[in-house]
C-alpha cells in the first residue's frame, strides 16, 4: 500500500522541540515520528511505527534464527513473584508500583525474568523439556531518575527480552553464545557499530555478563578498550594490582602538624615544605590517601555511611562504586551512592573533616582504643601491604607520614572507586586503556541458578532426580535502537534512513499543480509498488515544492524520486539523500533504476 503524505497522520515541524538536546531526539519529533506524552513516555505516530516494525522484524528473524520462541507477557503484574526474589525491594525507586481496588500489590514490570521463570515451572518438569529459549518485544516501565534524550532513556520502552533455560552449565554457555552471535547479526543488520564489554551483573546477580554498547559521543556509559581487544564496561574495569611491598624495615610513622591543609593540594605543597622527602623529589598528589566518606542508601531505604581510601591524584567514580559495593556490605540490588553531608558527619564526630585517617590501629594508638568509628573501611587496589601514605591523622590540623598499610592499618576489603584514566593498563596485559563513551543497545547476562532458586524452578534429570534448572537473560533495547540508529544518521537537514528500517524505500515528490504530473507521478507509485519497492507519496495538492522538498529531507527516506518540470522531456529526478547525488532518468526506466540504487544501499 503506498502511504499517501495528502492523508498519512503527520505535521512536521519547523521549530526544534524545547526539551530535546540531542539531534535524534530533535528530528524524530520534527519528522513526525513521535510526540511527547509526559517526561520519558512517548506516543508513537503512523511513521515511527513503521521504522519501529521494521527493526522488531529484524529482532524477531534472528531470534527465531536460534529457536527462540515469541511469548507475551502482561505489563502489569502481581507482587509476589517480585517479593520472592526480593526484587520488590530491591528496585527501591526504580519502578511504578500500584494498587488494585482490592488493596493488592501491583507493579509494572521493568523486566520479566521472574514471570519467565514461573511459566517455565508451570509448563515443563524434564530435562527432556529443555532446552529452551523464550523471548517477548514487551513494553517495560522504569521509573528513570533521569528519563532524557527521547527514547534514549525512557520511563516506558520497548524492549526485546529473552530468557534460556537448561539442565547444566554447559548448556547454559551454549545459549549464551547464540544469543550473544545473534546479537551481533542484528546490531549488524541494524546499521548500528557495537562493542561487546565485560560488566557487571549489577542486581541481577549471576556470572557472566555482557553489554553491547554502541559508540557515540551522546552515550552515558563510559567504557575503555585498549589495542589488543579488551573492552569492558568502566564499572567491571579491575585495575592491575600492584605487588605487595616488604615492609620489615620501613621506620615508624610520624604524626606532624598540618595546620590549614585540608585539600590534597594544600597537603602536598605543606609535605614539601615541612618534610622534603630524602631523596630530594617532590611529594605529589599519588602519596597521598585520600579518605572519602560516603553515604550508601541501601534498597531498604536505610543510609550507611562507609569511608574509602584511595591514592589522593584519582578522583572517585561513584558509579563503579555503586556497582561494586554491595557484596561489601551484604546487600544485593541497586544502592545509591553520594557523598556524605555535614549531618552525616556530625553523627559521626571521629571523622575530622580534611583530616580524616584509615582509622584503625592507629586510631586505637592516638584515639584510644574506645575511640573507633565502627564504620567500614575499604580502599582502592593501589593500596597492598606495604604501601606508604601520607594522610590525616583523625585530628585537626594533624597528618601522619610514612604510614604503612598492613602494618600500620588494615581495611574491611577491596573495591574498585576511582576513575579509570585514558593510559592506565589492561587487565589482561593487551595494552593502554583508552576511554570511550557509548550507549548501552543491549545486554546478555549468564544469570545462573538464583531466580530458578528463588522460584524454585526444578526438573527431574536423568536419573529421576530433582535438579535447579541454569538461566541467561538477554535484552535488546528496540525504542532505544530507532533512536540510536536516528542519532547516527542525520544532517543538518534531517534524518537520513538506513534501508532496513526506513519507513519507505522511496519518498515520491509530484512538484507543480499539473495533473498531468500527479498522473504520472501515481503511475510511478503503483509501478513501483508492484516491483517490491515501498513507497511514500507527497501527493499533497496544494502545497510548494520548497515545503515538500524540505519534508523529504526531514523525514528521511533514503531515495527521494522527484516528478515535476522535466516530465515534458520525458525525465525525473533521482536523488540519493544520504549523498545528495541526483540524476535525470527517462519515466520508463525508473523502477529498473531505483531497483539498482536500492541494491547499492545499506
Ligand atoms: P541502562 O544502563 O542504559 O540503564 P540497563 O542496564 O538498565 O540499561 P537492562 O536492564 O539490561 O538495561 O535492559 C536491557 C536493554 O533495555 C538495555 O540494554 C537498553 O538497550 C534497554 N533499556 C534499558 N533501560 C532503558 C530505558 N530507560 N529506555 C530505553 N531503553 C532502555
Ligand atoms: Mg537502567
Amino acid at each position: 500500500m503506498v502511504l499517501r503524505l495528502s492523508t498519512l497522520f503527520v505535521r512536521t515541524l519547523r521549530e526544534d522541540p524545547a526539551d530535546a538536546e540531542i539531534a535524534s531526539h530533535r528530528l524524530l519529533i520534527r519528522a513526525g515520528y513521535i510526540r511527547r506524552a509526559a517526561p520519558g513516555i512517548y506516543t508513537w505516530l503512523p511513521l515511527g511505527l513503521k521504522v519501529l516494525g521494521k527493526v522488531e522484524a529484524i529482532v524477531r528473524e534472528e531470534m527465531a534464527s536460534i529457536g527462540a520462541q515469541e511469548v507475551h507477557f502482561p505489563a502489569l503484574l502481581p507482587r509476589e513473584p517480585y517479593e520472592a526474589t526480593n526484587r520488590w525491594t530491591e528496585y527501591g525507586d526504580g519502578i511504578f508500583r500500584l494498587k488494585d481496588r482490592k488493596d493488592n500489590d501491583y507493579l509494572l514490570a521493568p523486566t520479566h525474568e521472574e514471570m519467565f521463570t514461573l511459566l517455565v515451572k508451570d509448563l515443563y518438569s524434564s530435562y527432556k523439556d529443555l532446552p529452551v529459549s523464550l523471548y517477548q518485544i514487551q513494553t517495560k516501565y522504569r521509573d528513570e531518575a533521569r528519563p532524557r534524550a527521547g527514547l534514549m532513556r525512557g520511563r516506558e520502552f520497548i524492549m526485546k527480552d529473552s530468557y534460556s533455560f537448561d539442565i547444566d552449565d554447559a548448556g547454559l554457555d551454549a545459549s549464551y553464545a547464540a544469543h550473544r552471535a545473534a546479537y551481533f547479526r542484528i546490531f549488524a543488520r541494524l546499521g548500528l557499530e557495537v562493542v561487546a564489554v565485560k560488566a557487571t551483573s549489577g542486581a541481577m546477580g549471576g556470572s557472566k555478563s555482557e553489554e553491547f554498547l554502541h559508540p557515540t559521543p551522546v552515550g552515558e556509559d563510559t567504557f575503555v578498550r585498549s589495542a589488543g581487544g579488551y573492552a569492558a564496561n568502566v564499572e567491571a574495569v579491575s585495575t592491575v594490582v600492584p605487588e605487595a611491598i616488604d615492609f620489615t624495615d620501613f621506620a615508624a610513622a610520624e604524626v606532624r602538624d598540618t595546620p590549614d591543609t585540608p585539600t590534597i593540594d594544600t597537603l602536598v605543597s605543606a609535605a614539601n615544605e615541612l618534610a622534603p622527602r630524602a631523596d630530594g623529589t617532590a611529594w605529589t598528589a599519588a602519596d597521598t590517601l585520600k579518605n572519602v566518606v560516603l553515604a550508601i542508601s541501601l534498597p531498604t531505604g536505610e543510609r550507611q555511611i562507609v569511608v574509602i581510601g584511595v591514592p589522593g591524584d584519582r578522583g572517585v567514580d561513584l558509579k563503579r562504586i555503586e556497582a561494586n559495593i554491595g557484596s561489601h556490605l551484604g546487600v544485593g540490588g541497586e544502592v545509591g551512592v553520594e557523598a556524605a553531608n555535614e549531618e552525616d558527619l556530625k553523627k559521626h564526630p571521629l571523622l575530622v573533616k580534611g583530616y580524616i585517617g584509615p582509622g584503625l590501629t592507629l586510631d586505637a594508638a592516638v584515639l584510644g582504643a574506645e575511640a573507633s568509628t565502627g564504620l567500614v573501611y575499604l580502599v582502592d587496589p593501589r593500596v597492598v601491604a606495604g604501601t606508604r601514605w601520607i594522610t590525616g591523622a583523625n585530628l585537626p590540623g594533624k597528618h601522619v607520614f610514612g604510614l604503612v598499610a598492613g602494618r600500620d592499618f588494615g581495611w574491611d576489603g577491596v573495591i574498585e572507586a576511582v576513575e579509570v584514566r585514558d593510559g592506565d593498563e589492561a587487565p589482561d596485559g593487551s595494552g593502554a586503556l583508552e576511554i570511550a563513551r557509548g550507549i548501552e543497545m543491549g545486554h546478555v547476562f549468564q544469570l545462573g541458578r538464583k531466580f530458578a532458586e528463588a522460584l524454585d524452578l526444578k526438573v527431574l534429570d536423568q536419573n529421576g532426580k530433582q535438579v535447579v534448572v541454569t538461566m541467561g537473560s538477554y535484552g535488546i533495547g528496540v525504542t532505544r535502537s530507532v533512536a540510536a540508529i536516528a542519532e547516527g544518521n542525520n544532517d543538518e537537514k534531517g534524518l537520513i534512513w538506513p534501508l532496513a528500517v526506513a519507513p519507505a524505500h522511496v519518498h515520491l515528490v509530484a512538484v507543480g499543480r499539473d495533473d498531468a504530473v500527479f498522473a504520472a507521478a501515481e503511475q510511478i507509485a503503483v509501478d513501483l509498488e508492484s516491483a517490491g519497492v515501498e513507497v511514500l507519496f507527497d501527493d499533497r495538492p496544494k502545497v510548494s515544492p520548497g515545503v515538500k522538498f524540505g519534508d523529504a529531507e526531514l523525514i528521511g527516506v533514503p531515495i527521494v524520486l522527484a516528478v515535476g518540470r522535466g516530465l515534458a522531456d520525458g525525465v525525473i529526478e533521482l536523488k540519493d539523500r544520504r549523498s545528495g547525488e541526483a540524476s535525470n532518468v527517462p519515466v520508463a526506466d525508473v523502477v529498473e533504476r531505483v531497483l539498482a540504487l536500492r541494491a547499492t544501499l545499506v
